[in-house]
């Protein structure tokens, strides 16, 4: 009775060693050295795991940065390109600076402007209502306002406005990660460039319906007149179906087609007021645009 135990206990024993054995040699043949600048760079990087960079999370992103050969294609929204400059640093790379994005919200149909048409009452989610009906309005592109983008904001820069209902970009807080773009059912929102002295030009509506019935939904709807396409000194407007959009890697911010635009659809944010004269109003956005 007894050799059975000691029988027993020996061989559990030999195969316990065996097994460690065999498991240690593949541990060392199949080890995977990783790159010590992969830590190196997720040091540097905000570590926020927002996925702005189009990566899982940061470390992802620092894995890719060191893979890569540039870091043309690669950004790190958060970080900008102060964070960028510490990355190539690490890598010892050199890196051109890119320019500053923002958020804006293609949608102008606030209370004020869209007759509400029916009263919904159910889950407060954009993206479900999206599936489910036209919303609150006649105008089936506009905004649901029940904030799937808010929600999506790990940086709080996006909330619903009280009195228009329609979502405001905080632009002190926001970092371009896109995460809002990606919430919006209704391909509302738009990462653009922030532009010079922080002023931009843009088209706040989406409606690609014709004028007639998108005025009908919506007073400040665009009506796919093709006025500001006409004005614009720099052809950076274009139609596509009933709907202008304004490229802002061509727009020089002259303000022509905001003042064309009957129904008031094209945006312009941060602008000093107007001056009333307005011979020396062009006087000096010519000189702004030369300089
Ligand atoms: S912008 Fe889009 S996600 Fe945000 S509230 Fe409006 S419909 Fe919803
Ligand atoms: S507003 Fe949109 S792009 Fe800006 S930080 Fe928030 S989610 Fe990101």
């Amino acid at each position: 009775m007894n050799s059975i135990i000691l029988y027993t206990i020996t061989s559990l024993c030999s195969i316990s060693i065996l097994a460690g054995v065999i498991l240690y040699y593949i541990a060392k043949k199949f080890k995977v050295v990783e790159d010590p600048r992969i830590d190196e760079v997720n040091e540097v990087l905000p570590g926020v795991n927002c996925g702005g960079c189009g990566y899982a999370g940061c470390r992802n992103f620092a894995e890719a940065c060191v893979k890569a050969k540039d870091l043309d294609t690669l950004f790190c929204p958060v970080g900008g390109n102060k964070c960028m400059n510490e990355v190539a640093k690490v890598l010892g790379i050199e890196v051109v600076e890119k320019e500053a994005m923002v958020a804006v919200v293609r949608c102008n149909g606030s209370y004020q402007n869209r007759p509400r048409t029916s009263i919904y009452d159910g889950t407060t989610w954009c993206k479900i209502v999206h599936n489910l009906y036209v919303g609150e309005t006649g105008c089936s592109f506009g905004c649901l306002g029940l904030g799937d983008c808010v929600k999506s904001c790990k940086f709080d820069a996006i909330s619903i406005d009280e009195v228009t209902g329609l979502p405001v970009v905080d632009e002190k807080k926001c970092v371009a990660c896109g995460a809002c773009v990606k919430a919006c059912p209704r391909l509302l929102i738009e990462l653009r460039l922030k532009g010079k002295a922080n002023r931009r030009i843009f088209v706040s509506c989406s409606n690609t319906e014709k004028g007639g019935i998108a005025r009908k939904n919506c007073v400040a709807a665009c009506i796919g007149c093709g006025k500001c396409v006409k004005v614009c000194p720099f052809g950076a407007i274009e139609m596509r179906e009933n709907l202008a959009y304004i490229d802002y890697k061509k727009c020089k911010l002259c303000r022509k087609c905001v003042t064309e635009c009957p129904t008031k659809a094209i945006h312009e944010i941060n602008f000093p007021p107007k001056l009333s004269n307005p011979k020396l109003a062009d006087e000096i956005k010519v000189k702004e645009i030369k300089s």
